[in-house]
């Protein structure tokens, strides 16, 4: 068997013929492209430079199979005044992007404005989940369960073990940025623990729709941060996987309403919103037959003792249920979903505070 000679080297390619990758400024371009200067390991306000511009940074967590850097992408903007590193982390469940959108709005709004402090804005907290336009990491772990992860656990836990050590940890105040999951629909509210005065006044700040009192749950992002003293709230910015700017403004302008209580930002007005209804508790109601649900009220509709909040029919249109409130509340989500199997979920009522009425207006 005879195989064709091949030169030993490559042909002098000459003039016009030559193709683009032998030219030596694309091929530093490309090299260039594919290793990001910004790509840093861990981030630290204090190496923002304190310019009041916008700075991109990537923080490599960890390495894929063929040891790629999975990497956070995150933005800053520093005052060259020192007061609190105020942060930001959204699509930490990867379908839930609204967040994502505040990040830019509030962005934008504070370059070259910022009076004091660090603002920084995780973009998508869950790198993997969002390319797999998921709410998990791509090994199927929900990283709000598993906080502050395990720097000798599974891939997943060592990722966010990395993000809490080597992002969040950095942080005086975090909001952690929220969506309704699939098939279900939120209104804008805020979940924290109202306990902290402090904590109270910064929900009241942003003006959302629905404040809950919500102790934070172990695992979860907010409550971790917690253990840290960080001042940690959860905001829920209405739907997954989509870009609604109703929702995005008003997140993005409360927020700044809040740096603006912390003397970084010039006054904002919002007061042509509402007050937030203040929660005490909340409960998802679900259905205990499958069928249709119908029936099921909007968001923020009050709903009476005793008033009807979902009918189930079965499959032939015959009603099969009807699910009542058992006290009076607050519709704070709702299933969009009319299939319904067994234990499909109604409504996420909030129970209205009365004991404790808020003492400002
Ligand atoms: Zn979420």
């Amino acid at each position: 068997m005879s195989l064709p000679v091949r030169p030993g080297r490559r042909p002098a390619v000459s003039g016009r013929r030559r193709p683009p990758y032998f030219r030596s400024g694309v091929r530093g371009y490309t090299r260039r492209a594919l290793k990001p200067s910004n790509l840093i390991a861990r981030f630290s306000p204090d190496e923002v430079p304190a310019d009041r511009q916008r700075h991109r940074f990537r923080v490599g967590l960890i390495e894929d199979e063929v040891g790629a850097v999975i990497a956070v992408p995150v933005v800053a903007i520093r005052s060259p005044r020192p007061g609190p590193v105020v942060g930001l982390t959204s699509a930490l469940h990867g379908n839930e992007i609204n967040g994502i959108a505040v990040i830019h709005r509030l962005m934008n709004a504070l370059e070259g404005k910022l009076r004091r402090g660090c603002v920084v804005g995780v973009l998508v907290a869950n790198v993997p989940g969002f390319r797999l336009a998921q709410r998990t990491y791509s090994d199927g772990t929900d990283l709000n369960y598993i906080m502050p992860g395990r720097p000798d656990g599974s891939t997943a836990e060592l990722y966010a073990h990395r993000l809490v050590e080597n992002v969040v940890r950095q942080f005086d105040v975090l909001f952690d940025l929220h969506t309704a999951s699939v098939g279900r629909e939120n209104c804008l509210y805020v979940r924290a623990d109202l306990d902290d005065p402090r904590i109270y006044d910064i929900a009241r700040r942003l003006r959302p729709d629905i404040v809950l009192d919500n102790p934070a749950r172990d695992g979860s992002l907010r409550g971790c941060a917690g253990d840290f003293g960080i001042l940690a709230l959860t905001v829920e910015i209405a739907n997954p996987q989509r870009f609604q700017l109703r929702y995005i403004r008003d997140a993005a302008v409360g927020i700044r309403a809040v740096l603006a209580d912390l003397g970084m930002v010039g006054s904002v007005s919002i007061a042509e919103r509402p007050p937030p209804v203040i929660c005490s508790d909340s409960r998802w109601f679900y259905t205990d037959r499958g069928g249709l649900l119908t029936k099921v009220p909007g968001l923020l509709e009050r709903v009476a003792e005793g008033q009807p909040m979902g009918t189930l029919l079965d499959v032939y249109g015959d009603p099969v249920r009807v699910y009542r409130a058992p006290y009076a509340g607050i519709v704070i989500g709702r299933s969009v979903n009319p299939v319904a199997s067994a234990g499909a979920r109604i409504v996420h009522l909030g129970k209205i505070r009365t004991d404790r009425p808020d003492p400002r207006p």
